[in-house]
């Protein structure tokens, strides 16, 4: 193949510039975002117009995957086959939409990588270790959240999800409406929120927890604000376990969304924030999402 990806020239000096010295994740996650975004513009240009969705099918083209195929591949979501005809992507045809997207979105993000050669340089500082057994393990999760960057970039860009998120206004409802209108799961537009959002929030996820009598949701994960929100506001929750009598709980026993209070801890002191919940998902499946303002 003789199109070269179409990087302008100076993006590519800058890169190979780069590449020689040691990268820190975050420098290569700088590095793959910025490329993610290149891409975005393509498209946008392409297109003439920058409303979402933005889909893998749109990017696989302008990156010379010959086609994405649905197929049956059992836990995995997706993977990218090269050959001499050129790239492509096949994904799991039993998840879910958004997920499909997120998938395919993720092996763009694996050719991205490969393109700009960064690997070499991450191994360097990130890799560093005695045990070659956790130095595999390392690598391997350094590039799978690379591509997730990159992922997340491509149907959520930046610019054009912050534009939308300040139109609708920070909510649990407006969470619902992104993701419909960038068809991308729930839980990766509650992260994006947190992560750009100019009002500082935190994203939670709470699960039932497994295998006791007494019904309690779980915190399954937490994400922060990112750093271009001001001041000091990533804080934790200092309960992490939600008991069915409390206002939470209502949240995954109903359809609607719930507000109310929790306390977060920040260094040493705490503060109650004003939270908004919702269920999604069915029977084991179900999840609660809350978004949490330590400004509000
Ligand atoms: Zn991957």
């Amino acid at each position: 193949m003789d199109t070269d990806y179409l990087i302008d020239s100076d993006m590519t000096r800058q890169e190979s510039a780069i590449s020689r010295q040691s990268l820190s994740l975050e420098q290569a996650t700088g590095l793959i975002v910025k490329r993610a975004r290149q891409l975005v513009k393509q498209l946008v240009e392409q297109r003439g117009h920058s409303r979402p969705p933005f889909l893998p099918e749109e990017y696989a083209r302008l990156q010379g995957i010959r086609r994405i195929e649905k197929a049956n591949l059992g836990e995995v979501s997706a993977v990218l086959v090269k050959s001499y005809e050129g790239n492509m992507i096949k994904v799991n045809q039993n998840h879910n939409l958004a997920r499909q997207n997120f998938s395919c979105a993720h092996e763009i993000g694996h050719v991205l990588l490969s393109e700009l050669k960064i690997e070499p340089s991450m191994e360097e500082v990130e890799f560093r270790t005695f045990n070659p057994q956790a130095h595999a393990i390392f690598r391997a999760k350094a590039r799978e959240r690379l591509c997730d960057a990159a992922a997340t970039e491509l149907l959520m860009p930046e610019e054009i999800f912050k534009k939308y998120l300040s139109g609708f206004g920070i909510s649990i409802r407006s969470l619902e409406w992104l993701a419909d209108i960038f068809k991308v799961s729930i839980s990766s537009t509650a992260i994006r929120i947190a992560e750009i959002s100019p009002e500082p929030c935190i994203a939670l996820l709470w699960r039932l927890r497994p295998g006791t009598e007494a019904k309690v949701l779980r915190l399954a994960w937490r994400v922060g604000p990112g750093k271009k929100s001001k001041g000091k506001t990533d804080y934790m929750p200092v309960h992490t376990l939600v008991k069915s009598t409390s206002t939470l709980y209502k949240a995954y026993q109903c359809a609607n969304p719930v507000k109310c209070h929790k306390v977060f801890r920040l260094d040493a002191g705490v503060k109650r924030l004003p939270i908004e919940s919702k269920g999604f998902g069915a029977s084991e499946m179900r999840y609660v999402i809350s978004l949490a303002f330590p400004a509000r």
